[in-house]
């Protein structure tokens, strides 16, 4: 029993990182290296588990090349993802941690809740589209909110973009944009990029008025922006304030 949970963890896990590795940028296609990377685990215990996933329908893998998620692992990976988000945004939202801490947390409970909880966490929270980092939630109804985005690197001197995410894998990087202002929907303008990997230097659109930082490539690259502002309060027909919102359906597994 222990094992079979234990098993039904690994799965999860390992179906949220490959989603998770094209999900913002479509260029990549997940290999066993970047998964072995992104689980913290050895690319021979990556092998194994894939040839798993295989032999279980969730994935397609030709060996030396991409793992890529058959419809069946992209029903599950979404499964995943929307608890994980949901978490995340309850314990920010209703339990008042803060954006820095909720990853680690949600990482564990994503495994135990139970699809009710899920539901009425859904239900509490007014059935938000995007998690504390930006991420899309992936809807009861099948919609997954991905805005055309660019990383924040991008851009060129003298373009604003507008902050649509913030890669969470570093709670110091969190905590630092946070002290500087840097959130879901701020204007950034990148006012001069310097030559030879030195710092850029942006000037964020603060309530008290444009606040320069300079921002080094790694900061520079976990932000991803808009390059249209986002709908004032009211939304989108389709529920989100991303004026260029793919609206992706996606397949819920539902039969009805
Ligand atoms: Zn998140
Ligand atoms: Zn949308």
């Amino acid at each position: 029993m222990v094992k079979v949970e234990r098993d039904q963890t690994a799965v999860e896990n390992y179906l949220k990182t490959l989603f998770g590795i094209t999900e913002w940028d479509s260029t990549l296609s997940p290999t066993t290296a970047q998964v072995a990377t992104g689980l913290g685990v050895t690319p021979s215990s990556v092998s194994s588990m894939v040839n798993k996933l295989a032999a279980l329908g969730y994935v397609e893998h030709e060996r030396y090349g991409a793992i890529e998620l058959t419809k069946a692992g992209r029903v599950k990976a979404m499964s995943v993802v929307r608890r994980h988000r949901l978490l995340e945004t309850y314990l920010v939202r209703a339990l008042g941690f803060g954006w820095d801490e909720v990853h680690d947390e949600a990482e564990v409970l994503e495994h135990a809740v139970s699809n009710l909880m899920v539901e009425r966490m859904d239900a509490a929270l007014g059935y938000p589209w995007r998690d504390p980092h930006g991420d899309p939630i992936p809807t009861a109804n099948g919609v997954f909110h991905q805005p055309v985005a660019w990383r924040l690197s991008e851009l060129e001197q003298g373009e604003t973009g507008y902050i649509a995410r913030i890669s969470d894998d570093d709670p110091d990087m969190l905590r630092y944009f946070q002290d500087h202002a840097i959130g879901l929907d701020s204007a950034v303008t990148i006012v001069e990029r310097r030559p030879f990997g030195a710092s850029t230097r942006i000037e964020v659109q603060a309530d008290k008025g444009p606040e320069p930082h300079d921002l080094g490539e790694l900061a520079l690259d976990s932000l991803w922006v808009t390059r249209k502002p986002p709908l004032p309060r009211e939304l989108s027909a389709e529920g989100c304030t991303y004026p260029d919102c793919r609206h992706a359906a996606f397949a819920t597994g539902r039969t009805s």
